[in-house]
């Protein structure tokens, strides 16, 4: 059997990328990496179509596979879509990608993420995938698998992704060189999704923030939920900052792009993604808060078992009121959508935590 050395750069999914190395030994014309945002699916997909060019299976160090893993190489194309969702354009300009012969590489390989985002366009990307050309493989991403998907996905062999462990974003971000400290609060503020672990670790607020969300308990007893509130938005906002000027910098780069090209419309699009990139990533940041406020009840709770003695009355009010706080945070947890409204939900939990 070949060893697979093109994987071994990538941590945790071991699941994942054993039926990977299994699968290219054998080649299939499409594949569906499916699990969710940021977990290493990108990644995953790059290494596979090295492994799947790369005459020893991916041995990570030929022309083919460096080539792959810099992403030069002519036959592995990464397409992703200008808009909200995948375009049926898109779809066919990724199907006459398709139809070439390879030029260097033994495949003709594709790679679309988000595939979850194709209402639209997915009876034409099922049409592509029910032809395939003989040497093209298709390498498939997807968040979710929404209904639409389905006859998408019984063309495709499935490869399931989980979300990373802790241990596995920390391992990643210390070896991109982020201190141990900066890369442990980082894994805990993403949740298992890699790609937040990188923005928040270049964060150097992100420490602040952490603080922040553990002085809720004190400060509310000397500020109101309302003003906490804002105070707690006015850091969200701050939080957010970086990455709204990346996206004003796309913005800019796109619409210079389309003015050399005469291109008209598509800007809509672009600043849709934006704006539901910009709301996942206030989602994330308030589930981070939230999640510390919940470990720091929980601290106190352990505290005031441990502390009090059999009977004692103060003790036992304390755990009860942590008890109570940690159930208001729970629920505010499962209330929070992309369409919550922030100030509301915040102003809500932050006066029950002052009666418990
Ligand atoms: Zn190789």
């Amino acid at each position: 059997m070949t060893v697979a050395d093109v994987f071994d750069d990538i941590v945790g999914q071991d699941r994942a990328l054993r039926s990977l190395r299994n699968l290219v030994q054998t080649p299939s014309h499409a594949y569906l990496l499916s699990g969710p945002a940021g977990s290493a699916k990108l990644e995953a997909a790059i290494a596979t179509a090295a492994a799947l060019q790369c005459e020893q299976g991916g041995c990570g160090i030929c022309d083919e596979c460096q080539r792959v893993l810099r992403r030069t190489h002519p036959d592995v194309t990464v397409i992703s879509r200008a808009g909200v969702n995948w375009s049926v354009d898109e779809i066919r300009d990724a199907e006459r990608i398709a139809r070439r012969i390879p030029v260097q590489g033994r495949y003709q390989i594709l790679v679309l993420p988000n595939i979850e985002l194709s209402v639209l366009a997915a009876p034409a990307l099922l049409k592509t995938l029910e032809e395939p050309p003989r040497r093209t493989i298709f390498i498939l991403l997807a968040d979710e698998l929404p209904d639409h998907l389905t006859t998408v996905e019984s063309r495709c062999v499935k490869v399931p992704f989980s979300a990373l462990h802790f241990d596995d974003i920390v391992t990643v971000l210390e070896r991109s060189g982020v201190s141990s400290v900066q890369a442990r609060m980082a894994a805990e503020a993403a949740d298992g999704n890699l790609d937040r672990a990188r923005v928040v670790a270049r964060d150097e607020e992100l420490a602040q923030r952490v603080t922040a969300w553990r002085n809720v308990p004190d400060q509310l007893r000397s500020v109101s939920p309302v003003a906490l509130a804002q105070s707690i938005i006015a850091g969200l906002d701050a939080a957010i900052a970086p990455l709204q000027a990346v996206h004003a910098e796309e913005l800019d780069t796109w619409k210079r792009d389309a003015e050399l090209a005469g291109r008209r419309g598509g800007q809509k699009d672009v600043e849709q993604r934006h704006q539901r990139e910009q709301r996942r990533f206030r989602t994330d940041e308030l589930r981070f808060g939230l999640s510390t406020l919940t470990r720091t009840y929980r601290e106190r709770l352990v505290a005031s078992l441990e502390g009090g003695d059999d009977g004692d009355l103060r003790a036992t009010n304390e755990a009860k009121s942590s008890i109570a706080a940690i159930t208001a945070i729970t629920h505010a947890y499962e209330n929070l959508t992309l369409n919550a409204n922030e100030n509301l939900l915040l102003t809500d939990l932050l006066t029950t935590l002052t009666r418990t």
